[in-house]
């Protein structure tokens, strides 16, 4: 019997919000599921996939239902070979396809297998291209009795208001540093004692991961800590004109375009905080943040943010993360002081 409310407890609201439509059977045909990257939105679409296939809920507590774990569909889905249940993600090129979309709207369609209901997820609904988008339009305005889409986006990313108008929104928090730790310390103990990563790691990447657990166990257990080390240093050593653009450019590389926009985005968010007076939350760029706060107005921290926008809105024509932050970190070059000319 898997409980998420047990092992995810921040996911216990939003949990109990499915359990309690089920019981009065008004569970909506379709659910737009929205979360910061990391925080749990797969395994939570997972799990209320699970309870919804499953011949024997139990109810434990109150309004608080689980899968049995037991029967023929539970035993199914744990083994991710259920007919009933579809996930599309997106593939190479980073989309949710438009052929994708067309098995999906196949799959509403046709009768179900073994079930009595029929569960498909998207995720992510914010990276559908234009043909995709408006292939789903379709499927969700024409709802097929007994099938339930379950669409995830990450926080932020757009989404076309004519998909949101469709789907009854919930959002998944992000949990308490506390509750993140307990689930990251939880995940690590699992792990060979040479596998395991050391407390500070797990503290860094926690905060690097704004206590998205998922996020933070991806972080402990790659590479990106180190990587984002480095490419904070050369950042720094390029806004003290210490090294050209390219050099500094070349340490985000390793990175990857995704983590990069996203390391940007917060560093901006972060200037803003410190703009209006708040705590940045990444410590090691504080100091560099609240010397270029101190020195510039605020609406260029919300300038910085729109220009990791247009960055990702051109991702998809598969822009490289040195070239993008060239761009970046000349516009950030832009808020330090400039050096009087001598004589
Ligand atoms: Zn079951």
């Amino acid at each position: 019997m898997t409980d998420i409310v047990q092992t995810m407890p921040w996911l216990a609201g939003s949990w109990r919000s499915v359990c309690t439509r089920l019981a009065e059977d008004r569970l909506p045909h379709a659910l737009l599921v929205a979360g910061e990257r990391g925080v749990g939105k797969r395994a939570w679409a997972e799990a209320v996939a699970g309870l919804l296939l499953c011949d024997h809920r139990a109810v434990v507590g109150a309004d608080n239902l689980v899968a049995c774990g037991q029967c023929k569909q539970c035993e199914l889905v744990q083994a991710a070979s259920h007919p009933d249940l579809r996930i599309y993600a997106p593939e190479k090129s980073r989309m949710v396809r438009v052929d994708q979309i067309r098995a999906l709207a196949g799959f509403a369609v046709a009768s179900a297998q073994v079930a009595r209901r029929k569960v498909a997820i998207i995720d992510r609904a914010d990276q559908l291209n234009v043909n995709a988008a408006n292939a789903l339009l379709k499927t969700l305005e024409e709802p097929v009795q007994g099938v339930t889409l379950i669409l995830l986006q990450e926080s932020g990313r757009p989404i076309l208001p004519t998909i949101r108008s469709r789907c009854q929104a919930l959002t998944l928090p992000v949990p308490e540093e506390a509750q993140a730790q307990h689930w990251l310390l939880a995940q690590v103990a699992m792990l060979d004692d040479d596998q395991r990563p050391g407390a500070e790691v797990l503290a860094k990447s926690l905060m690097l991961a704004g206590n998205a657990p998922r996020l933070a166990l991806e972080y402990a257990s790659g590479e990106f800590p180190a990587q984002r080390d480095e490419a904070l240093e050369a950042f720094k050593r390029y806004l003290k004109g210490q090294i050209p653009v390219g050099e500094a450019a070349r340490s985000f590389k390793a990175i990857g375009l995704e983590q990069t926009l996203w390391l940007f985005e917060n560093w901006a968010a972060d200037l803003a905080r410190h703009a209006a007076g708040g705590e940045a939350r990444d410590p090691d760029a504080a100091d560099m943040l609240a010397f270029l706060a101190g020195r510039n107005p605020p609406w260029r921290a919300h300038e910085l943010l729109d220009q990791v926008r247009q960055s990702r809105e051109a991702a998809v024509y598969n822009v490289s993360p040195e070239l993008e932050a060239t761009r970046l970190l000349i516009a950030w070059r832009e808020l330090m002081p400039r050096k009087r000319a001598p004589g």
